[in-house]
């Protein structure tokens, strides 16, 4: 468990949001995820971008990903 909850690039703490936004972006079937950073310079977009999104679907209140 314990290592699913840390990036897998830089190795930084996750948030339940940015594996949450992972999933929603690239992949639910991953076990491993990247954190904001290095999910924004995979995507090529600004972390801003990113955190923006998850504000968006959080309120959107729709994803089940975003409780
Ligand atoms: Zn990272």
């Amino acid at each position: 468990m314990g290592s699913d909850r840390f990036c897998l690039s830089c190795g930084v703490p996750l948030e339940a949001d940015d594996i949450a936004l992972y999933m929603k972006l690239i992949s639910r079937m991953d076990r491993q995820f990247v954190c904001l950073d290095c999910l924004g310079s995979r995507l090529n977009c600004e972390r801003q971008t990113l955190e923006k999104l998850i504000v968006y679907y959080r309120q959107s209140g729709r994803c089940v990903l975003f409780r």
